[in-house]
């Protein structure tokens, strides 16, 4: 671990959170909470790894007791919200000066990470008010716009991301939302899809063109607040995994938003949604690694205790085989996580890195989280271990923020400009 540069900056609830030192081996089916500690596959600073164990604090005292009753009523307990920005987990890269703890982007997805390896649902909804809205406002941002919105975003209020719509998915930047000037207000009117957060967001950043005539060109990122006339929120999806987090579509007729409350420039918004969502791939990749780990500390002391033909599952080398090969898949991952962050953070190109890491990741935690279900046998089928949530949670990671085929186009795309035409 290297020390922090500026000494650990987490707020006073966070650090009531932390953890005791958890990184212990053992093969012992009673000591697999301490086992599921993960070694650091990077250097991580003091704060980092501060940050790390407070969120799996909160997530195990907090989100825990409550996962199975949110997933099958498909609602968020709203104490859990309130929980993470008490915690000070919701603006852990604003910048101090906003109320946030100024920390790295690696810190928030430590607490990706550590909130999905208990719920991913719960996960997700940080993850997308952190690493994309969060950072929206943060590099886009008006002096003003900053001023009134990250010191609420860091302590009371979420944020949603709207981009897509019925016909504008992976092809997004075709969008039919418009923008239309009125005085010095813009007028908005359109519909949205699949908005994460949408339930209990209380502001959302919707992407709408405002000059339809020159194409992607005209696309332009509006802070509308909720509450704001004209703006209606449909009903809740019900999904196959990660059925906590909301995800509903949006109506807009002639949502006032003045043009004050443009973010950035005008006509820039797909730059920014690229950009964002550059980064937010890796945040996705953190949730799959933390759902992976989940899924296989779910499983790892059950197969210890088991036995069949008078021996521990665990025992058989089949078995064991197996258990590496998930193993093994999933420090793959969180390396490709840590080193496209770190990449990011240093300011060096991250793009390839950052679809790599959600493309794999997102493939070893279905993996994982599918090997792991049938170690478990008919008691992996059922509700009572929470690992067939895993496996459920898992297929979105192949869906949002890019499909799979979308990174692969991105990986391909980049290596053909590393060689040539
Ligand atoms: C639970 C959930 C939460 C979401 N949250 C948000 C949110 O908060 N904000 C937001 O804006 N959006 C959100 N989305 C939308 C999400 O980003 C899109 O669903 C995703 O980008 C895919 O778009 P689509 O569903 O329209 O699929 P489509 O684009 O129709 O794709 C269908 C299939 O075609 C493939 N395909 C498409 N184009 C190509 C191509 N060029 N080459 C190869 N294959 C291709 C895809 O890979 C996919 O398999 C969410 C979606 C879900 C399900």
């Amino acid at each position: 671990m290297i020390r922090a540069r500026a000494g650990a900056r987490l707020t006073a609830r966070a650090r009531r959170h932390l953890a005791p030192p958890l990184a212990r081996l053992s093969t012992h089916a009673e000591d697999a909470e301490y086992v599921a500690a993960p070694q650091p596959v990077s250097a991580l600073l003091e704060e980092e790894e501060m940050m790390r164990e407070a969120a799996a604090r909160f997530a195990a005292s907090e989100v825990a007791p409550h996962v199975r009753s949110m997933d099958e009523a498909g609602v968020m307990r709203p104490e859990i919200v309130a929980g993470l920005f008490e915690h000070g987990f919701m603006g852990v890269e604003v910048d101090e000066a906003y109320g946030g703890a100024g920390s790295t982007f690696t810190s928030t997805l430590l607490v990706v990470e550590e909130l999905a390896r208990v719920d991913p649902a719960v996960s997700v909804m940080l993850d997308i008010h952190s690493t994309v809205v969060n950072n929206t406002f943060s590099m886009w941002g008006s002096a003003d716009l900053k001023e009134r919105w990250l010191p609420r975003l860091s302590t009371d209020t979420l944020g949603a991301f709207c981009l897509s719509e019925t016909s504008s998915g992976s092809d997004a930047f075709a969008l039919r939302t418009t923008a239309r000037r009125d005085g010095d207000d813009y007028l908005l009117n359109g519909e949205k899809m699949w908005i994460s957060n949408s339930a209990e967001a209380g502001v959302f950043v919707v992407f709408a063109n405002a000059d339809p005539s020159a194409g992607h060109r005209g696309i332009t990122a509006f802070v509308v607040p909720r509450g704001a006339a004209g703006l209606e929120i449909g009903k809740k999806e019900d999904k196959l995994g990660i059925r906590a987090s909301s995800t509903c579509p949006l109506r807009l007729t002639d949502v006032r938003v003045p043009a004050a409350d443009v973010l950035g420039e005008v006509g820039q918004g797909y730059k920014y949604a690229i950009n964002i969502l550059n980064e937010g791939r890796i945040g996705i990749g953190a949730q799959m690694v933390g759902l992976a780990r989940g899924a296989l500390d779910g499983t790892l002391p059950y197969l210890h205790e088991r036995e069949q033909f008078g021996t521990r599952i665990a025992d058989f080398q089949g078995v064991q085989h197996q258990v590496a090969q998930a193993a093994t898949e999933l420090e793959a991952a969180r390396l490709l996580v840590y080193n496209a962050a770190r990449l990011k953070e240093s300011g060096r190109p991250f793009i390839k890195e950052a679809a790599m890491a959600k493309l794999y990741a997102s493939q070893t935690a279905e993996r994982v989280a599918s090997k792991c279900v049938e170690l478990l046998g008919g008691v992996g089928f059922t509700k009572d271990f929470g690992v067939e949530k895993f496996y459920r949670d898992a297929k979105i990671g192949q869906i949002y923020e890019g499909t799979s085929n979308i990174q692969l186009n991105t990986i391909a795309k980049m290596i053909s400009a590393d060689y040539g035409r």
